[in-house]
């Protein structure tokens, strides 16, 4: 089988650096193969596609590449709306969930401040991440590809930045997150249990003198137990809430 495919925009970026140049990639194919482990031979994980056409006709991931098939692999872009359905993710998100690989940790930190429920262990494996990215409707966030390219992972994005703050604007950018979507001090930044507001005099015994002296509210973690309050924390998110206002 012959067939001929043109990664769009950014994607040829991901291409092996040989493929990197080229407009369209003349490939041999000598097996059956569905048009996501054909593409994912090219080293883009499914996870970045936004659409696929053959010969100028949608089709999801599960199409049987054919001789001659003309195809175009066209990438996520800004606004990327995961609350609608569309043929290659049928099945959209009710709600902002991530789960964050080993690779951008630093990236679950932010998104927990802002209220985001995003699971993060050190431990997991990559089946693991799959699974529950997969059973709890969440998006993976990685620079893993060969876990993004897993079929269990239907909502994904190969993260590009290195810098963590500057990986957050990139996922707030993509999914165009926006300030009403964000529910600052309301979940934990180590563990993302629930926070809920705690009477001082109940956590009294526990406070540093300084923290006793200058503050008055408190939360506490329902799961950890981890007490917070608005010190330098509260400063650093709402320079961030401020910045996620002026991307939008
Ligand atoms: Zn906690």
């Amino acid at each position: 089988m012959a067939i001929t495919i043109t990664f769009h925009d950014n994607l040829r970026k991901l291409l092996p650096p040989r493929f990197r140049g080229l407009e369209k990639v003349h490939h041999l194919l000598n097996r059956d193969a569905s048009i996501k482990d054909v593409i994912e031979s090219f080293r883009v994980p499914h996870t970045e596609i936004r659409q696929l056409k053959v010969n100028d006709r949608e089709v999801s991931f599960i199409y049987k590449v054919q001789d001659e098939d003309q195809i175009d692999v066209h990438p996520l872009r800004p606004p990327f709306d995961v609350f609608h359905p569309t043929l290659l993710r049928p099945v959209p998100l009710d709600n902002y969930r991530f789960i964050v690989d080993v690779n951008v940790a630093r990236l679950a930190i932010f998104l927990r401040m802002l209220g985001f429920d995003t699971v993060y262990h050190n431990r997991l494996t990559d089946p693991d991440i799959a699974k529950i990215a997969q059973q709890q409707k969440r998006i993976l966030l990685s620079k893993d590809r060969n876990l993004l390219k897993r079929k269990k992972v239907e909502f994904g994005y190969l993260v590009r930045e290195a810098e963590p703050l500057q990986q957050f604007f990139e996922v707030v950018r993509l999914f165009d997150i926006k300030g009403q979507d964000i529910l600052p001090f309301s979940r934990c930044m180590k563990c993302n249990g629930l926070l809920h507001p705690v009477p001082k005099e109940k956590i009294l015994s526990r406070l540093e003198p300084l923290t006793k002296k200058y503050y008055n509210t408190f939360h506490l973690c329902d799961k950890c137990d981890q007490i917070y309050w608005p010190g330098t924390h509260r400063e650093k998110m709402e320079k961030l809430v401020k910045e996620i206002k002026n991307i939008n």
